[in-house]
């Protein structure tokens, strides 16, 4: 179910950017109306010989320090370390090995993690360089040239990463466990929640094994069902004195809603919404994952009548881009409402994996058509012909019309909604595949 997830790490300016637009084909517009996603992103699918894995860009990732370039070339690795499946280590060729390119192979080649080693900038073609043979002197083994600018070696490159990673099969995931992540920046109450639902619940701690992360799973059941809680470790073992040291780690939330069917994502009710939060939650909404908005910290929010439904209205507007995810008030510390917060994971996981017959689809639009006449350009009119469901998680749908250019961005908004209203597909993002059809 979780695809691999392939980082690249490097010194600035060797190119980490130029490879990641390369690899992943610039396809950045992937979805339009993510805000946040879609500028500077720094992580997207890739799909190799019909392998899918996730590629991350970690020079985009962290807000840079001040404590000095190692320092940070260091939490990056360590980052990749922790989340990826496979590193990339890019470097270039015109500026020889550095001290810090051999110090952070040293971390790679300790973490016994598989790393391919790109130079860049090898921009001509034919005989590889001399200096090139110096790189094995970073002891990674298997080297590739690259040129990001051009494109060559990159094919090579992805040869390598994929003989590197484990491919499960994309089968339909009918499991009643259903694994949740929760996300959010640090200090939003993440591993309180955690804790307080370890105090509350019968819990199994899993390793789970079969991955290359090195993930700490959190088992629970209850009278809502059986829920895995995927990569807790750092958030189980965090004590006091850490506590909200940890700086927000992109990658490792990417990694645990890669893993997961439900998101939940926390924001911190005294502080609100920042940019940081879309992030994450963007992504979640791309992978079609059911999304929970969850405010922790409602305890502490001094309050009158109307504050609740403030600030979902202003929530609303802030996360528009997911208005179908549920929104729930809850506190970590006096564990106010994380019942409801299990019932509604529950709820949104059953409408992410629902199927809707082909029958009751197409009555449904015959109405839908009925009342809101389709578009029309130039005397043509498009013509809905038929819909139906491919796959689950998230539903999707693929709609077969006379021709695509005639299906507006609004009507397709149009028959979404009919189909959420008619079907109560609330809780989870849904797709819509176009295909013209004679
Ligand atoms: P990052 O900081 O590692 O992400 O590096 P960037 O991708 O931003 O690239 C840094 C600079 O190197 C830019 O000016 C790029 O145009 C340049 N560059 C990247 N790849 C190549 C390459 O293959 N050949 C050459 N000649 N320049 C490159
Ligand atoms: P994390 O970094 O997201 O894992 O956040 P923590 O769980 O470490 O919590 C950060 C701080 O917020 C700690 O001081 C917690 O005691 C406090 N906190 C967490 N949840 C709540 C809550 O529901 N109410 C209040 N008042 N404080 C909370």
């Amino acid at each position: 179910m979780a695809k691999p997830i392939v980082a690249i790490v490097g010194r600035p300016n060797v190119g980490k950017s130029t490879i990641f637009n390369k690899l992943t084909g610039q396809r950045l517009a992937i979805v339009e109306d993510t805000p946040g996603v879609t500028r500077d992103r720094i992580f997207c699918d890739c799909e190799w010989s019909g392998h899918k894995f996730l590629l991350v860009d970690t020079g985009g990732i962290e807000p840079r320090i001040d404590d000095g370039l190692l320092a940070h070339m260091r939490e990056q690795a360590q980052l990749a370390i922790d989340s990826a499946d496979c590193i990339v280590m890019v470097t270039e060729l015109s500026a020889g090995v550095t001290p810090q390119d051999q110090d952070v192979a040293g971390m790679l080649m300790r973490s016994g993690k598989p790393v391919v080693l790109a130079v860049n900038k090898c921009d001509k073609v034919g005989e590889p360089p001399m200096e090139l043979y110096d790189f094995y002197s970073l002891g990674l083994g298997e080297l590739i040239p690259v040129s990001g600018v051009h494109g060559h070696g990159t094919g090579d490159l992805l040869d390598a990463v994929c003989a590197h990673l484990n491919f499960e099969e994309d089968e339909e995931d009918t499991d009643d466990r259903i694994t949740v992540a929760v996300i959010g920046r640090p200090n939003v109450g993440k591993s309180s929640l955690i804790n307080h639902i370890l105090g509350e619940n019968r819990l199994i701690v899993a390793n789970e094994a079969g991955t290359t992360r090195d993930a700490i799973d959190t088992m629970v059941e209850n009278k809502y069902g059986k829920f895995i809680f995927t990569d807790t470790a750092g958030l189980r073992k965090r004590g006091k004195v850490e506590s909200g040291v940890e700086r927000y780690s992109v990658l490792r939330s990417l990694a645990a809603v890669e893993r997961s069917r439900v998101c939940v994502i926390m924001i911190d009710a005294t502080v609100g919404f920042t940019e940081q939060d879309s992030k994450v939650a963007g992504y979640a909404h791309e992978q079609g994952k059911a999304c929970i908005i969850a405010v922790n910290k409602w305890d502490a929010v001094e309050k009158d009548s109307y504050t609740m439904d403030a600030m979902r209205k202003k929530l609303e507007e802030d996360f528009s881009f997911m208005s179908y995810a549920p929104i729930v008030f809850i506190s970590a510390k006096t564990g106010q409402r994380v019942d409801k917060l299990f019932e509604t994971i529950h709820f949104v996981d059953v409408q992410n994996g629902t199927r809707v017959p082909t029958g009751a689809l197409n009555e449904m639009l015959a109405r839908a058509t009925a009342k809101v006449q389709p578009p029309s350009d130039k005397g043509k009119r498009l013509k809905v012909f038929y819909i139906t469901q491919i796959s689950t998680r998230p539903p999707t749908f693929v709609c077969f019309v006379n021709q695509k250019a005639l299906f507006h961005f609004s009507y397709q908004r149009y028959l979404e909604n009919q189909i959420r209203e008619t079907f109560g597909l609330t809780g989870t993002p849904i797709k819509m595949i176009t295909r013209e059809h004679g």
